[in-house]
């Protein structure tokens, strides 16, 4: 039920607007000297140019982690898509050729667009096959579509590259997720 708020009558000296008109110059003016001379002090950074320290915590876009033979850990057993809350996550399994035994993601979508970043597919995953350790925030496109992260994109994202978040988890290992182990080989 909303509850009626009532008005403040105004006093005569600020019905009168100019001690107010005044007061808001002075806070204005004062945080303009304080920026000048303390350019630390300024709320706006000029990105891209400069990047906003991330949290320790922050994960970023997912990737998808691969074997020694290259092919992709996940063995498309449905968890990550059964728990993630979202419903963002679109896996059409198939048979391995090599081994009938095992399943593989033939296609393996996240749309981005809806994931919440809550890391539940991460924690859920048996196989470690999916990760969120890359630190990437930069994630735009110009269509929907493409806001769709495709197995391609996802197994290729940190290629060359190691996941920024691995620094930072070594350097303060209470950081890191549970169970977070190290890629195999650490790219240097
Ligand atoms: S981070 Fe959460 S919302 Fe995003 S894909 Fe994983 S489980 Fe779904
Ligand atoms: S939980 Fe892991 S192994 Fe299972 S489908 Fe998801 S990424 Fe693949």
């Amino acid at each position: 039920m909303a509850l009626p708020v009532p008005s403040r009558k105004m006093t005569t000296i600020e019905s009168a607007y100019l001690l107010e008109v005044v007061k808001g110059l002075v806070l204005t003016i004062s945080h303009v000297i304080k920026n000048i001379f303390d350019p630390d002090h300024f709320r706006t950074i000029e990105y891209p140019d400069m990047k906003k320290p991330m949290a320790v915590r922050y994960r970023g876009a997912h990737r998808l982690l691969t074997r020694p033979d290259g092919k992709v850990k996940c063995v498309a057993c449905m968890c990550c898509p059964t728990v993630c809350p979202a419903k963002c996550i679109t896996i059409i399994a198939g048979e391995d050729p090599d081994d009938p035994a095992e399943k593989f993601p033939v296609e393996f979508d996240i749309d981005m667009l809806r994931c919440i970043y809550c890391g539940f597919c991460v924690e859920a995953c048996p196989k470690d096959a999916i990760r969120m350790d890359t630190r990437i925030y930069e994630i735009n496109a110009y269509t929907r579509q493409d806001m769709v992260h495709n197995k391609s994109y996802m197994v290729n994202l940190m290629e060359g590259k190691k996941p920024e978040a691995e620094d930072v988890y070594r350097a303060n290992p209470s950081t890191a997720p549970a169970g977070y182990t190290f890629d195999e080989k650490p790219i240097p």
